[in-house]
């Protein structure tokens, strides 16, 4: 049980009934009136789930410290929408706070049309761009910004206002020497550099009075060398409490920072003692979020006393009602997060930036379109073949209508591919969605049929059926020699139907060459705990046991297709492990003894006991030419497009082919 999650709380004089926040979002849609009611359904749902307290997207107070699709104050119209949300919000009978920021030389011109500004004229690695430094007359117009936006805030009813200082964003430039190298007041000394965001501070608490509650989201580590100290960063913490905030809110890291703070390679609560840190140095509430993705995790975090609230934020896009189940208990019911980032951050950060959904719950982005109300439509007993993630969310949604859904899947278990890719060290989470797809299919009374296929005269029983039979992977022909024993498939790999081999030669460098890889030279590392054993008995460690990793990539770009919040952090997982990557390279030829490359300018041959393929899939649908005609007949995801293996993509489709019926 939750006991410390679901105690109450407050922040200044907000009352909250339980501990868990929704962290801030940019959604990719903010500012566009057309996309007002989804803004405002994105939060009501939340609301509806039972966030205690709501944080929105960044919203710029100047026009310059903006960025694609955000809400800027300067605008009037943005501000009418705001209101209008606040307004959606409380009616739903959720709180709300209203973040402001600006994004300093994280901003793009190319997104605000005006050159960005910054403390000092330094480049940014993010965007390439050097901003110009600010005058001190800038510097003035940008605290009368930030205090013109909390009362604002005030103004229109938001339930409390969230300063964005951490992450690497303008509040957060001009703390550090990396980026402030200012020789005025307001650079130099630790003193300067703390002056704006202070004054901000003491000049909002001056116009908005003692009752409206402050927060600021504070950079508790940088993760940048030669930034901000420990020591600096806790006695900024507490110089902003006694400027009036009333809570404080640790990010940690900045985007252009190389340590992973968002992949789901980093450990559940690895940063909570970052947290904790700042916790130790103010007596006002502590607000904390990496990798806190799940209830039991966040109970956790608050039991050790690490901090006071959890804000986790991409939970919420992948359960709209997180707190809700987790107030009632309802673990097996929860989506849970599987930090893929493929459909949310990837899609911010991305170019162009588009609207964030989530891979595991296709309504996010869609609350507006998809209003959930039901369709009075003839029920109908509805077939799906094949059990992954689009025959699993196409059977959820056609439940979901109300139709009679029966679900067949060849395999002794559900998730197909899926299933898969969560052999994959950074994907275990995977088995979490097709937990949460199979119990919501129990609970919607659908009937699960394991190791069984359905004959074209049974489906013929049915009012519509949905083939979902998947991919199969390619074996390409015309390389000599790719049927010799020693060659294999990714999925003969990973459903364990071979054995490693020791010498290892991976055909394909995309996004399942690489995972598979990871798999494989991560077997080589030896657990922490027998580590540490090993050496505190001073016993050498054997490694003649190491399997050998090559990635022949036929892309000089490998990992390619995967999303630029992730591939980073694969290729310098790849790297660390040890494993050869050959790119540009196409395999010509397999042999016993292992296969010839061919670059444009070179051949070489790679020795290898084991070569498996990761050349792609081909559609799998058997079934579709001889049912097609009796029975209306629906393909979808992989068996329908196999061109990729996109389980987003494939949900969505699920969904729209039963909700736009
Ligand atoms: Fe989490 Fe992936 Fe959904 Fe983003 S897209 S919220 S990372 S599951």
């Amino acid at each position: 049980t939750h006991t410390r999650l679901f105690e109450k709380g407050k922040i200044g004089s907000l009352e909250l009934s339980h501990r868990i926040l929704m962290g801030s979002m940019h959604l990719g849609i903010e500012g566009d009136r057309e996309q007002l009611n989804q803004v405002k359904a994105f939060y009501v749902e939340r609301a509806k789930g039972e966030a205690a307290l709501m944080i929105t997207g960044g919203v710029a107070v100047l026009p310059e410290g903006s960025g694609d699709h955000m809400y800027c104050l300067t605008d009037d119209d943005h501000r009418h929408q705001l209101q209008d949300i606040v307004e959606a919000v409380h009616q739903a009978g959720g709180k709300i706070a209203l973040q402001l920021q600006h994004n300093g030389r994280y901003a793009k011109s190319s997104e605000t049309g005006l050159a960005p500004v910054a403390p000092s004229a330094i480049m940014s690695r993010i965007t390439k761009e050097t901003p110009k430094a600010l005058t001190l007359e800038g510097i003035q117009e940008i605290k009368a910004a930030f205090i013109d936006g909390a009362v604002f805030a005030q103004s229109v009813g938001f339930d409390a206002v969230e300063l964005m200082g951490s992450e690497g964003y303008l509040l957060n430039q001009f703390l550090s020497p990396l980026t402030n190298q200012r020789t005025d007041q307001y650079g130099g000394s630790f003193q300067n550099r703390m002056t704006l965001p202070l004054d901000i501070i003491s000049g909002i608490r001056e116009q908005v009075g003692q009752g409206f509650p402050v927060i600021y989201r504070m950079s508790g580590e940088d993760y940048m060398e030669g930034s901000t100290t420990r020591e600096e960063t806790q006695f900024f913490a507490k110089k902003l409490v006694e400027k009036g905030v009333d809570a404080l809110n640790v990010g940690v890291g900045w985007h252009e920072s190389k340590i992973p703070t968002v992949a789901a390679s980093v450990p559940d609560a690895a940063f909570a003692h970052v947290v904790s840190a700042i916790r130790d140095a103010v007596d006002v509430p502590v607000i904390g979020a990496n990798r806190i993705h799940t209830p039991d995790v966040a109970e956790e975090v608050l039991k050790q006393g690490q901090m006071d609230f959890v804000a986790p934020a991409r939970p919420w896009l992948a359960d709209a009602e997180f707190a809700k189940k987790a107030k009632a208990g309802d673990h097996a019911g929860l989506n849970l997060c599987i930090s893929c980032n493929q459909q949310c951050l990837d899609h911010t950060l991305g170019h162009p930036p588009l609207p964030v959904g989530c891979l595991v719950n296709p309504k996010t982005g869609h609350e507006w379109e998809w209003s959930l109300e039901e369709k009075s439509h003839e029920v109908e007993n509805v077939a799906v073949v094949g059990g992954g993630v689009a025959g699993l969310a196409v059977a959820k949604a056609s439940a979901e209508q109300g139709n009679n859904v029966t679900v067949f899947e060849a395999k002794d278990h559900l998730g197909g591919h899926f299933y898969l890719a969560s052999q994959i060290p950074s994907k275990s989470k995977f088995r979490e969605t097709i937990r949460f797809y199979k119990t919501s299919l129990e609970r919607l009374q659908v009937k699960i049929n394991l190791a069984t296929q359905p004959t074209i005269d049974e489906l013929k029983n049915y009012d519509r059926v949905y083939l979902a039979t998947g991919v199969v992977p390619y074996v390409p022909e015309q390389i000599k020699g790719v049927h010799l024993p020693h060659v294999v498939t990714y999925s003969d790999i990973l459903t364990g139907k071979v054995a490693l081999g020791k010498n290892i030669a991976i055909v394909g460098g995309g996004g399942i060459g690489s995972d598979v890889a990871h798999l494989i030279a991560q077997r080589n590392e030896v657990p922490g705990a027998v580590k540490h054993f090993f050496a505190d008995y001073h016993i050498e460690l054997d490694s003649s046991q190491r399997v050998n990793v090559t990635v022949v990539s036929r892309s000089v770009k490998a990992a390619k297709g995967i999303g630029p919040t992730t591939r980073w952090v694969l290729l310098s997982e790849l790297r660390r492990l040890g494993v050869d990557l050959l790119k540009g390279y196409e395999c010509k030829e397999i042999t016993p003894e292992g296969l010839w490359v061919e670059s444009q300018e070179d051949r070489q041959f790679i020795e290898a006991d084991q070569v498996i393929l990761c050349t792609g899939q081909i559609a799998n649908a058997p079934l579709y030419q001889a049912i097609k005609d009796h029975v209306p007949t629906q393909l979808v995801g992989g068996s329908d497009d196999a061109s990729e293996l996109n389980a987003a993509k494939a949900i969505q489709q699920a969904y729209r082919l039963v909700y736009d019926h």
